[in-house]
């Protein structure tokens, strides 16, 4: 029996994965209901239809191009391979519904506070009630308290994600990302009236969020927010027979933050490690853990920029040759459009200089 602290997208798509491979699993949630309350944007590539079937019933809106802009308002587009944009309530509840086919049991309004590890282990929540089970595994989201109460917690550095659904005037396939709006900021349109907008920031992100909020006007409709766990490279997601998987695990995609698909991806490593007999630290490490670290890469090079950094990064990625690169990769797999890109533009060694 395996038990699954968190229904988020990864606890989810984890626990169907495992039920299908035979194993009794239940999931048990904080939340009353699976999906709520929202605090993502919900842009992913086109590689989630490589993971899962994409629904009508979940599905929000396709994305084709992008505009990235620097501070000083220097700006390139740049057409895309199909990114979706789902709504994360729908979307959650799907892959839960997914599980449940597969025979996966859930329990919500079950608040884990810790285990007790003897030849079993026993979760324990607040509502008094203890689970008995052979793997315990924390999908827990950024705070996990099944890494707290393991020792697995580590050092953790949050980025936090200041985010609004906005009526506003915008083009319904076109996603824009401003850099430099603390870390970045983005424009994810819904529909051609209503976008989610947010920046990210280790810090004061009311007053990014402020800054962009003046160049594309618009009313608030609702808050989004939340936080994102930076990728910690050293970070121990396995000891016995309980693991961390998705955001428990940082892993999340430090360039974009993203970490929907990471989360499935390293699940898959997990699915096999417990199948198998494996060790799911060297597998997910192996596996996305090489890509996130590409990711953490860029992410600590793009910390040192000054704005004419920005303003010259855009003048290369204008270049049709550039683009192209661009447009060819999926960004969730970085290691090889680095690769590309510094085979077709040199220049883009320059940046190695904020390596030192
Ligand atoms: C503003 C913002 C925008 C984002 N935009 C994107 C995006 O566009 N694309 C993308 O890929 N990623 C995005 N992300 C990141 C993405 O939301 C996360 O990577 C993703 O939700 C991780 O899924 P998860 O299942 O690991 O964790 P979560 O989604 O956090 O789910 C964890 C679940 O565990 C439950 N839980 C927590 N503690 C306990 C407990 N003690 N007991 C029981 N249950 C518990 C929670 O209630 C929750 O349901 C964004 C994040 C933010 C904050």
């Amino acid at each position: 029996m395996i038990t699954i602290i968190g229904a988020g997208p990864i606890g989810n798509y984890t626990a169907k994965l495992l039920a299908k491979q035979g194993h009794k699993v239940k999931v048990f949630e904080d939340h009353k209901e699976v999906g709520k309350p929202i605090q993502c944007t919900g842009i992913t590539t086109a590689f989630l239809q490589d993971l899962i079937k994409i629904k009508k019933e979940f599905m929000v809106n396709t994305i084709t191009r992008t505009k990235v802009y620097s501070p000083n308002q220097e700006a390139v587009e740049i057409p895309l391979k199909k990114n979706f944009v789902v709504d994360r309530t729908l979307f959650d509840q799907s892959l839960a519904e997914e599980a449940k086919s597969e025979g996966v049991e859930y329990a919500v309004g079950h608040k884990y506070t810790h285990c007790v590890q003897k030849e079993k282990i026993t979760a324990h929540f607040t509502n008094g009630k203890k689970v008995e089970s052979d793997y315990l595994i924390g999908a827990d989201g950024p705070l996990s308290a099944v890494a707290k109460s393991n020792d697995l917690y580590g050092k953790r550095t949050f980025i936090i994600g200041h985010q609004a659904r906005v009526k506003i005037d915008c083009e319904k396939d076109l996603v824009d990302f401003f850099l430099g709006e603390g870390y970045f900021g983005w424009l994810v349109p819904e529909t051609e009236k209503i976008a989610r907008i947010g920046i990210c920031s280790l810090s004061t992100p009311k007053k990014y969020f402020d800054s962009l909020m003046k160049k594309r006007k618009g009313k608030i409709l609702e808050w989004q927010s939340g936080i994102i766990p930076l990728y910690n490279p050293k970070l121990q997601a396995e000891k016995d027979n309980i693991y961390l998987i998705g955001d428990a695990a940082t892993q999340v995609k430090a360039t974009t933050l993203g970490g929907i698909i990471p989360g499935m991806l390293a699940a898959q490593s997990l699915g096999k490690a417990i199948s198998e007999g494996k060790s799911y630290q060297k597998l997910w490490k192996k596996g996305i853990g090489k890509e996130l670290k590409t990711h953490l890469l860029i992410h600590s090079l793009m910390q040192k920029f000054k704005n004419k950094d920005y303003d010259r990064l855009i003048q290369l990625v204008k270049q049709e040759r550039v683009k192209n690169a661009i447009t060819e990769h999926d960004r969730e797999f970085p290691s090889k459009l680095l690769l590309k890109l510094l085979l077709r533009e040199p220049r883009f060694l320059q940046y190695t200089k904020f390596l030192f």
